[in-house]
């Protein structure tokens, strides 16, 4: 084993806890006292990747420069870090079993039994240690979904449990707990937080140090008890008490003192304190913004804000860039479609149509889009929302009636979005899109141009339809501006309108890659668009 430390981050009591945050605030820490750090997902279950995941079922799909269709923890990671991820950093239970039975099926295993012990577990510390083994990193975050006690988890918790055993100097694990509050006792309740240690010291595991999760502060009575039941230092129980935003989370690790407490069990000299000063601003900023705006954000799955989670954080990122709180209206794209564009839009200042796939909401999406086009209000369209202010153009400007992308009508007189040529042969649904960061050539003076202050891109995609460049020379004519061309493949990646004061659609993801230090510059110049006009001063 080289030199990196592995930490890993186990989650009892609930789910839903925060273990990305806690595991990307540690990140944090230790990378602001100048460690090299990346963070790895585990995920229990048995899809390959979350690629055809329905966005109820497991929120976003975050997609790496590399091209993996990943868990939206990554995005945490990501936005926290500001070092890109891969397909490294996340493995599913399906991608072990796959790769253990492409083996078997080799005959690599020589007529040995295929067992979950070793073979599952040996390909799973593989998994964990092939990002150590980079040289590159200090340490490696390795967050195990799921809760401590589900049957799935059970060989992910002995991998870690075999791991502490070969190398006890070089490994921790963090676990994550809930403290709940009974008002009607008045009392904070540590019970459940010793059960699921017990949980987690009936598989071999003995915890490091407890992150609890509270509504109220933990005194110390109440630190020794949970020390004492579940083995120990007071030291190492860490409060992590509900906050206004996540962002608040490493500052508030910091006073808790996780990180050297993570360095003093790894036994690695504790030199001064971390420098958090830009993260401080960041928050700072966050907390007394100048101005408020409203953005409503169109889509499909708008009752789960965990499908648009990195949207959602791109546009607060880019509020503090521009000292505004944005507040965001989510709009449900099927209800636009029932006439109420003008009321259900009605007072916000900027829209923002989300990606999506299929015809659920789409005629909403198209309305909401004419409705900003025609009204002049700053507008966003991210992957189909862009594509569906190609059709609305199509429809209600070049009076092309019935254009459409043929992923919903692929009997359409006008196909103005159509399938990529290279998808036309591809069979199967899972990680066969244009995935993963592609370049973009930007046109001078150009809405997005003068955004990156550049003239080359690389963003990431997910996607099969793009721009139809048969019908390009008509939209050009009508007003529509192309500002953004893939050169390998021509494609059109960003239309712009000429007469609109900040129309930009993108064929690509911005929100995968805006994070705390660097703001996504379409974020940011969109909300400056939506601010410069309508901000309300607080
Ligand atoms: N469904 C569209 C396509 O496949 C858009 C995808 C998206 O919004 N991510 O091209």
């Amino acid at each position: 084993m080289p030199n990196a430390r592995y930490i890993f981050v186990t989650g009892g009591v609930t789910s839903s806890l925060g273990k990305g945050i806690v595991s990307s605030s540690l990140a944090t820490l230790l990378q602001s006292r100048g460690f090299s750090v990346t963070i790895q997902k585990l995920d229990p279950y048995i899809n390959v990747d979350p690629g055809t995941l329905n966005p109820y079922e497991h929120g976003e799909c975050y997609v790496t420069e590399d091209g993996a269709e990943t868990d939206l923890d990554l995005g945490h990671y990501e936005r926290f870090l500001n070092v890109p991820t891969s397909q490294a950093n996340n493995v599913t239970t399906g991608r072990i079993y796959q790769t253990v039975i492409n083996k078997e099926r080799k005959g690599d295993y020589l007529g040995e039994t295929v067992q979950v012990i070793p073979h599952i577990t040996d390909e799973i510390k593989r998994c964990i240690r092939l990002l150590g083994d980079t040289g590159r990193y200090d340490f490696v975050i390795t967050e195990i979904g799921g809760t401590v006690g589900d049957i799935e988890s059970l060989p992910y918790i002995e991998s870690v449990r075999q791991m502490k055993w070969e190398h006890p100097d070089m490994t921790l694990v963090v676990h994550l707990t809930l403290i709940p509050y009974l008002s009607a006792a008045g009392e904070l309740k540590t019970k459940p937080t010793q059960h699921s240690v017990k949980a987690l010291l009936e598989l071999g595991v003995q915890p490091d140090i407890l992150v609890c999760r509270t509504e109220k502060p933990l005194n110390a009575g109440l630190r020794n008890k949970i020390a004492l039941f579940c083995n120990v230092s007071t030291s190492a129980v860490i409060e992590c008490i509900d906050t206004h935003t996540i962002y608040n989370v490493p500052l508030l690790m910091r006073d808790e003192k996780l990180d050297q407490q993570v360095l003093r069990k790894l036994h690695i000299p504790i030199e001064g304190e971390p420098d958090l000063t830009k993260w401080e601003k960041f928050v700072d900023r966050m907390r007394n913004p100048k101005g408020e705006v409203t953005i409503a954000l169109v889509g499909k799955y708008v009752e789960l804000k965990d499908s648009y989670k990195s949207i959602i954080e791109s546009l607060h990122h880019a509020g503090v860039e521009n000292e505004l709180k944005v507040k965001i209206r989510m709009v449900h794209s099927e209800s636009v479609e029932q006439d109420k564009a003008k009321e259900l839009l009605a007072g916000v200042q900027g829209i923002l149509v989300a990606p999506g796939f299929g015809s659920r909401g789409i005629e909403g999406k198209i309305e909401a889009i004419r409705y900003a086009r025609e009204n002049h209000i700053p507008f966003l369209g991210i992957c189909l929302g862009m594509q569906c202010a190609v059709i609305e153009f199509a429809r209600n400007v070049l009076k092309m009636k019935d254009a459409h992308s043929t992923e919903m009508n692929p009997e359409t007189p006008w196909p103005v979005i159509d399938l990529m040529e290279e998808q036309k042969k591809v069979e199967g649904l899972g990680g066969t899109m244009r995935l993963g960061a592609y370049r973009c050539d930007l046109v001078e003076n150009t809405l997005t141009a003068k955004a990156y202050g550049r003239e080359t891109i690389r963003e990431r995609h997910r996607h099969r339809y793009e721009f139809n460049n048969l019908y390009l020379d008509q939209f050009i004519q009508a007003g529509m501006v192309p500002a953004g061309i893939n050169p390998e493949q021509n494609l059109v990646e960003i239309v712009e309108l000429k007469d609109h004061p900040w129309f930009v659609g993108v064929q690509f993801h911005p929100e995968y890659k805006s994070t705390v230090a660097a703001p996504h510059p379409v974020f940011v110049a969109f909300v400056t668009a939506v601010g410069s006009t309508h901000a309300l001063t607080i």
